[in-house]
């Protein structure tokens, strides 16, 4: 598994490094490659928080995790220069409320305007560890604890896990369980690019980041697509990245990407490689 970690981590960093410059950009745009270090946001951050804690406990344990979480947002910790940036409102709120109250249950927003993709954007660490789908929803629910969150990260997971053990993606679609409100899900290769959003809604970036995998055959082509799909461009190409990572193996991860990436060696060092 130490192989594939390395590829999903970084795999992911690198996508939402390079998204970072488009964020919020509207769809019609080229993706231009240029010489700018490749500094990770958020997404990336928290992923690298959840591993940590992970690592250090040997498993999931709900309430460190939210403390690696709270030395992110209030320290820069998990970053690659020590400043936290594109922290989502739902995850402002919940670190905030956590840091207050030292509430574990209820520190997780519950409405339905809390289903922005900050739980899912940091669900990676999961794949690599034992859990149950409860387990899965406690870690969404440390910030985004309503239903659709929560599913989205367990339909990531299972999809994470399934490529872990060499499925196929298309297989492993058609046979997905899902609800309603993810429904297109088992279908999504039968849509074309104007029926997929990319916006900061989970369900959005889930099936944005599958859609990219699906329409491309390699890393670099998925990343850019995903890119290129604007609005939420890092955290589409991070939560796509961390998967085609896993598709294509850590050696798909373009050299002068890698290079580029500052902090480095922070990953190596909470990650193990
Ligand atoms: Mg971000």
């Amino acid at each position: 598994m130490e192989k594939e970690l390395k590829a999903a981590v970084y795999g992911f960093a690198v996508g939402d490094s390079l998204g970072v410059p488009y964020e919020f950009k509207e769809r019609g745009f080229e993706f231009l490659e240029d010489n700018s270090p490749l500094i990770w946001s958020d997404d990336t951050a928290m992923t690298l928080a959840a591993w940590d804690s992970i690592r250090r406990n040997e498993g999931i344990d709900l309430e460190d995790m939210m403390k690696s979480f709270e030395k992110w947002y209030f320290k820069g910790k998990y970053t690659p220069n020590g400043i936290t940036f594109g922290v989502g409102r739902t995850t402002t709120k919940a670190i905030e409320s956590y840091h207050l109250h030292k509430d574990i249950e209820n520190c997780g927003q519950r409405t339905i305007r809390d289903n922005g993709n900050g739980a899912l954007m940091r669900i990676l660490p999961l794949l690599f560890v034992k859990c149950t789908a409860e387990e899965i929803d406690g870690v969404s629910g440390l910030t985004h604890n309503h239903a659709i969150s929560k599913e989205g990260c367990r339909i990531y997971v299972e999809i994470g896990k399934r490529l872990l053990h060499g499925q196929d993606l298309r297989s492993i679609l058609s046979k997905i369980n899902v609800s309603e409100i993810y429904k297109r899900i088992p279908f999504l290769e039968k849509l074309s690019e104007d029926e997929i959003r990319s916006t900061g809604f989970v369900v959005d970036t889930l099936e944005a980041a599958i859609w990219c995998i699906l329409k491309t055959g390699n890393y670099r082509d998925c990343i850019v697509k995903a890119i290129e799909l604007g609005q939420d461009t890092d955290t589409t190409a991070a939560v796509a990245g961390g998967l085609a990572a896993i598709v294509y193996g850590y050696h798909s991860i373009p050299k002068d990407w890698l290079e580029k990436l500052q902090g480095r060696e922070r990953i190596a060092e909470y990650i193990g490689y």
